[in-house]
């Protein structure tokens, strides 16, 4: 038995759009499998960074924001933006940048996992022959602001943007992505470069990976430049375990690896300060979001894919620790999914939203990933 009093407070912010339907099916997700393995989840709800809040008030957060989600164990975020009533600018920067930089979430952390039941653009992709981990740098790199123009308005008009890499930031994405591949059975990290093109930074890249390297002889390591890294996902993605890459590298790969493994509406994302022990003086909480966006084209119709949000939220259980939950919740929606595609292979009723097919909605998807959850051993 566990003598361990577990219990978890957690910023609830829904968002905007689709985030505002995906999130309380989700929860209901979690709570069934808290419950389940014996923890509470105590959740405090937040209406602000969303668009609504922005269009009363005139700011995206309250003035104690920063209070209210040190207090919390994990975000746990819908999504923000409706660029028809507010400038993505505003609500973007506003809120989910805001706390990025905050909370120092220098790890965006992102599962590809090629599911039972999801259709992939790659044909001849099988279930279970693809899953891998990006790992992206989340705070300097090439998204420096570092820069600016000279001659403007001359034939002679030049911009100029400087890459930063500071030994620290490297270091730490580094080595938090060698760590991840020595917990995993394949043991195999992939550094995507461009070492051939860039000639000062990614060599400096390339030279840390090497150097950290030797830190984890048990690990496998290799490196890909970008552009055949790109090809690779595409052509040869059952080869690779955990995927790191700078801010713009690994940008790019964490939204390619998720759409070679089937919907947007399905995929996880964490924007994660490693730092485990809420004891520790520099802890921060880590944030939890579904890779889509608010969606505006399919809010307010209840056909949301509700599994990238119900997926953030394994992520969060594993971020917290509560491995056996996170494993159970990853079962429910791989058994769910697959499940549902077979009967609709059959011609029969299936939970499936549209993206991935059928005719489901975002709470009959919800639901029965919950009923799985409650059910199943
Ligand atoms: P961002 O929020 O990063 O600006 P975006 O607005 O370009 O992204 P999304 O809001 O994610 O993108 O929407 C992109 C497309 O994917 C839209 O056509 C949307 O309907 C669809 N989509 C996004 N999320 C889901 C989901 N959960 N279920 C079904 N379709 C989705
Ligand atoms: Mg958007």
């Amino acid at each position: 038995a566990d003598a361990r009093q577990r219990s978890y407070t957690i910023a609830v912010l829904p968002g905007d759009g689709i985030g505002l339907e995906v999130t309380p099916p989700a929860l209901r997700c979690l709570e069934a499998a808290a419950e389940r393995f014996g923890f509470t989840l105590n959740f405090r709800h937040f209406e602000w960074a969303s668009c609504d809040y922005y269009l009363k008030h005139g700011k995206m957060l309250p003035d104690d924001w920063k209070r209210l989600l040190q207090e919390c164990d994990a975000i746990y975020f819908g999504a923000v933006g409706d660029p028809a009533r507010v400038p993505d600018h505003i609500s973007l920067w506003g809120s989910l940048l805001r706390f990025r930089r905050e909370f120092d979430q220098y790890i965006n952390l992102r599962p590809c996992r090629l599911m039972r039941g999801v259709p992939s653009p790659l044909a001849n992709a099988k279930p279970g022959s693809i899953d891998f981990l990006t790992v992206r740098e989340n705070t300097e790199g090439e998204y420096s602001s570092i820069g600016g123009m000279i001659f403007e308005g001359t034939e002679r008009e030049t911009v100029i943007q400087d890459t930063v890499f500071t030994r620290v930031g490297v270091d730490r994405v580094i080595r938090y992505a060698f760590e991840r591949a020595r917990a995993r059975p394949a043991k195999k990290l992939t550094s995507a470069t461009k070492s051939n093109g860039i000639s000062i930074t990614m060599p400096y890249w390339d030279q840390r990976v090497a150097e950290i390297a030797k830190e984890y002889p048990d690990v496998k390591v290799d490196k890909y430049h970008i552009d055949i890294l790109c090809a690779h996902f595409v052509l040869r993605p059952h080869i690779f375990d955990v995927v790191v890459g700078s801010n713009l590298f690994g940008d790019i790969l964490s939204d390619l690896g998720p759409a070679c493994t089937g919907t947007i509406g399905i995929a996880p994302s964490a924007n994660l300060n490693p730092v485990s022990k809420r004891t520790d003086p520099d802890w921060k909480p880590s944030l939890f979001e579904p890779v889509h966006g608010s969606a505006p084209d399919i809010a307010g119709k209840g056909i949301a894919n509700p599994v990238g949000m119900i997926w953030a939220g394994q992520m969060m259980f594993e971020h917290l620790g509560e491995t056996e939950a996170a494993a159970a919740v990853l079962a429910a929606i791989e058994n769910v999914l697959g499940d549902a595609q077979d009967r609709l292979q059959k011609g029969g009723e299936d939970v499936l939203t549209p993206d991935m097919g059928g005719k489901g909605t975002t709470e009959g998807l919800g639901k029965a990933i919950e009923i799985a959850l409650k059910t199943s051993q």
